[in-house]
């Protein structure tokens, strides 16, 4: 194939590029916000409202009210199950749109399939990227919809589930006081919902105002999601971070405040975003079914399942087979392995131009531009899009600064930000910089849970891994299932997976009521073999992974030895469960007789 690009000299840039982010401390760098201050935790949004303890029991007890809970609720309602209580930490339904509300959120996920239910609601949104208000109202809909308003109980954490042997029931105490019984509890605690700081020196002495950007403070910035930022005025502000969040803030700052200041340690991929109103012709035509089919299209064409048409058709499409790269699917397993590598290798090298020269294209000063040119390949990081990001650097109150030679911002003083010995003055700090990523709050320990016997379900965890049957369920912690990535395949329509994994559960739980069994758990055979599975045909990302840029796709920059998500891909582990359920697959986990 003729190149106009030199592959070799892209391979030394990446590496080079790589060494200089790379940190000895890793994951370690990072400070756990809830933990170490209190304060960027607090909800901005709700006023906190005192209550009586609960002592009361209810069927099924979900533990999150994001779109994973509220899909469980949903589609626990819709098999007929009465007594439903999700408890949320949060003021109300939403999850990581409920948190979010930085100016400029969006979802870059297409609305018409990241929005679940919308059927079910006779709802059509009214963007191709929602903003995220209206993502926001949907989730809100939905628990009205469905009823989730009447047993929910907001503002509280759960702070344990412990399984009683005989009285066949979980019991939930949490932070308020509460002390409940249920018999089933679904826990959707979500994946990227601990903000996270990072570690700099002197960031607790800073004098200013500073916040993160899921807790955004608008009593100080003024203005909403749509902007309009006239606190800032008269203030300097600082950034810090530039992933997918910051993308969608910097315009908004840059155009309201007097100076900003982005501190960049990696630069994101900016590719085209095209959002547009939702054409009301469009809407009228749909016909039933018609979200079902379009995810469903989605999903095969990002994970490399052929599809005869493309009914999204945008950048995640377009750019579907680089995905494979961080969501295996083994989908090209038929070419040889050295052949297809370099197919990717080289794919990925021409999307990778195409975006630098987009910078150059939209960034005047070369310098600036320059900095702003990711090197690395497409999925090493979560790939972003703006139509707008990258011009806001052209304003002259606009200063991008380059911090990967000192791997990040080096210090905070009582009023700046230093790197590479200079220091910025500013009157604010706004931390675009993340979550921890993890699998539920059960994996991060802050959710402890006893199944049978007392037994600890994250010791039981930490040798050998998670074992459990499609990743809901394990034995010893009956009636417990759980929502999320685990031992189970992913996608980047994430809430069209949680949507499979809410239905599959309310099947089941259907099953045991319809029989009146009063404990689902996996039989040890069902989930030896299960974890089998997984490891046998998990795809392996270390060394893609290995050479890639630090984050959190890579463990920053330490991949894990081994993958745990099914490496058949997420359209085979969908037809898996339906199989399961429609050919008896629920003996696995229904034991007759324990009534
Ligand atoms: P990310 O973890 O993606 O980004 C954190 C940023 O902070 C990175 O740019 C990181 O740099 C930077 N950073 C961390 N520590 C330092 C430091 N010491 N000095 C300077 N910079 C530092 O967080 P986001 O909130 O942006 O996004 C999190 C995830 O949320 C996304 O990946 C995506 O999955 C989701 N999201 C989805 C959206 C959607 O539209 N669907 C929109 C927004 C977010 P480095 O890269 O070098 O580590």
């Amino acid at each position: 194939m003729e190149l106009d690009f030199d592959p070799e000299a892209l391979r030394a840039k990446y590496r080079a590029e790589r060494e200089r982010r790379i940190r000895p401390d890793g994951n370690r760098q990072y400070r756990r916000t809830v933990d170490e201050f209190g304060s960027h935790a607090d909800d901005p949004h709700t006023e906190f409202t005192e209550r009586e303890p609960l002592h009361d029991s209810v069927e099924v007890l979900v533990v999150g009210g994001g779109f994973g809970g509220l899909l469980a609720g949903a589609r626990l309602r819709q098999t007929g199950v009465e007594s439903i209580r999700v408890i949320e930490e949060a003021g109300d339904f939403g999850g990581t749109w409920y948190w979010n509300r930085y100016p400029g959120i969006h979802c870059d996920i297409e609305s018409y399939i990241y929005l679940p239910l919308l059927e079910e609601l006779g709802y059509v949104p009214k963007w191709r990227y929602a903003p995220g208000e209206e993502i926001r109202q949907h989730a809100m809909a939905i628990g009205r919809h469905f009823g989730l308003y009447r047993d929910a109980c907001f503002q509280t954490r759960v702070r344990e589930l412990r399984w009683h042997d005989t009285d066949l029931e979980w019991i939930v105490s949490t932070d308020r006081g509460d002390e409940m019984r249920a018999g089933h509890v679904v826990i959707s605690s979500g994946t990227l919902s601990q903000p996270k700081l990072p570690g700099i020196p002197g960031i607790e002495t800073f004098r200013g105002h500073t916040f993160h950007t899921s807790r955004w403070d608008y009593d100080y910035t003024g203005g909403d999601a749509n902007g309009g930022l006239t606190g800032l005025a008269d203030k300097r502000v600082a950034l810090i971070g530039t992933g997918a969040t910051a993308i969608q803030v910097v315009p908004h700052l840059g155009a309201d405040a007097a100076h900003v200041y982005v501190f960049q340690r990696t630069p994101s991929s900016v590719d085209v975003r095209g959002n547009r109103p939702t054409d009301p012709g469009w809407a009228e035509s749909l016909r039933p079914g018609w979200q079902r089919r379009r995810r469903e299209n989605f999903l095969k064409i990002v994970t490399g399942v052929r599809a005869d048409e493309d009914l999204v058709d945008d950048a995640w499409t377009s750019t579907a087979r680089l995905q494979e790269k961080l969501i295996p699917t083994n989908a090209y397993a038929g070419v040889p392995a050295e052949e297809r590598e370099l197919a990717y290798e080289i794919a990925d090298f021409q999307k990778m131009n195409e975006l630098r020269a987009r910078v150059e294209a939209m960034v005047e000063d070369p310098e600036t531009a320059e900095r702003l040119k990711p090197w690395y390949r497409y999925m090493c990081k979560r790939p972003t899009f703006s139509d707008t990001y990258l011009q806001t650097f052209n304003r002259p109150d606009v200063t991008l600064v380059d911090t990967a030679d000192s791997h990040g911002v080096e210090r905070i003083t009582e009023n700046a930000v230093v790197v590479g010995g200079v220091e910025y003055e500013v009157d604010c700090v706004i931390f675009a910089t993340g979550f921890e990523v993890g699998v539920s709050g059960v994996l991060s320990g802050r959710l402890p849970v006893y199944g049978r016997g007392g037994a600890d379900l994250l010791r039981t965890w930490m040798s050998g891994g998670p074992r459990t049957l499609h990743g809901f369920y394990c034995q010893g912690f009956p009636n417990l299932f759980h929502l999320g990535p685990l031992q189970n395949a992913s996608a980047v329509n994430y809430v069209h997976i949680l949507d499979e994994q809410a239905t599959h559960v309310a099947e089941v739980v259907a099953e045991a009521r319809k029989r009146q069994i009063r404990c689902v758990e996996p039989t040890a055979e069902a989930q030896d073999a299960w974890v089998a599975t997984i490891r046998r045909k998990a795809a392996d990302l270390h060394r893609f992974q290995a050479e890639c840029t630090p984050g959190y796709y890579n463990n920053e920059g330490r991949p894990r030895e081994r993958s745990e998500s099914y490496g058949d891909g997420p359209v085979a582990f969908h037809e898996l469960l339906r199989r399961w359920r429609s050919e008896g697959g629920m003996r696995e986990v229904l034991a007759e007789g324990e009534a």
